[in-house]
């Protein structure tokens, strides 16, 4: 499943090949997305791509008098391509920008591509959507006051996206191994120092994936660019059994929310 990072680095990839272009055309093969694609979306010709931003796993294009908003789901990716590059199966969508065609595919059908007018953010999808984590935002202090009132094991409340938004499964074992903090610790019992250290950790892990990715930024125009999720040497995570890399003790894993947590017993207090 595309993570906070492949999104941040498919924004990265079109916003660089779309930015200021003219739509020319939109193509919709398969309406049947998570939500059936709007009828709104195939008059979208003769607008412009102004920015492409994103709001936790959204990509919101905004085209002047409103914004498409577009998600990968479980299964999608987005690439660009030369006009007449034959649609595959699971081509869902097509944006026409003159010449360069953004496609949609979705072998499983999760993703989405709807249109809204006025503050994209404020959309019923976006409007209750944790803190950003790789906004200034999220400070130590934040992190903390966020908790306080969660008896929650942090893991799982770094997973909440209605407390920071995009933290997956893998980026919370990871943040919290970097930050020294026991995954099944509440929330609530995080210190204000712990929260420093974890907030600065989530952006690390973020940023380090992101960057790890963004070497696939310039294959958007190829025919088999962006997807799946980047292979990053993880510390913990998928690690169970192995030796810790700073203290050669066990990676020990263990379910929380029927989620897979991976953490150094030694390293994690
Ligand atoms: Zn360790």
């Amino acid at each position: 499943m595309p993570e906070l990072p492949e999104v941040e680095v498919t924004r990265r990839g079109i916003a660089l090949q779309l930015t200021g272009r003219i739509i020319s055309g939109v193509a919709v093969r398969e309406p049947r997305l998570r939500w059936p694609v709007p009828r709104e979306v195939l008059a979208l010709a003769g607008r412009t791509v102004r920015t492409i931003r994103r709001r936790g796993k959204y990509l919101l294009v905004d085209c002047g008098d409103g914004h498409l908003i577009l998600h990968l789901g479980m299964s999608g990716s987005l690439r660009v391509l030369p006009p007449g590059t034959p649609a595959q199966k699971h081509d869902h969508f097509d944006l026409v920008l003159g010449d360069r065609v953004l496609r949609l595919r979705d072998p499983r059908r999760f993703g989405a591509v709807l249109w809204t007018t006025g503050d994209a953010e404020a959309h019923p999808l976006l409007a209750h959507l944790g803190v950003e984590p790789l906004s200034r935002a999220l400070t130590g202090e934040r992190l903390h006051a966020l908790t306080r009132a969660h008896r929650t094991a942090i893991k799982q409340f770094l997973m909440d996206g209605r407390r920071i938004v995009g933290v997956g499964n893998i980026y919370a074992s990871e943040a919290l191994f970097r930050a020294g903090i026991n995954p099944k610790k509440a929330a609530r019992r995080l210190t204000a120092r712990e929260c420093e250290r974890l907030a600065k950790s989530i952006k690390d892990t973020l940023r380090a994936a992101i960057k790890a990715g963004g070497s696939s930024i310039q294959n958007f125009l190829a025919a088999d660019g962006a997807a799946g999720e980047y292979q990053v040497r993880t510390l913990v995570y998928d690690r169970g059994g192995q030796k810790c890399r700073r203290c050669a003790s066990l990676i020990r894993r263990l379910v929380q929310g029927q989620r897979s947590t991976y953490y150094c017993p030694t390293c994690q207090r």
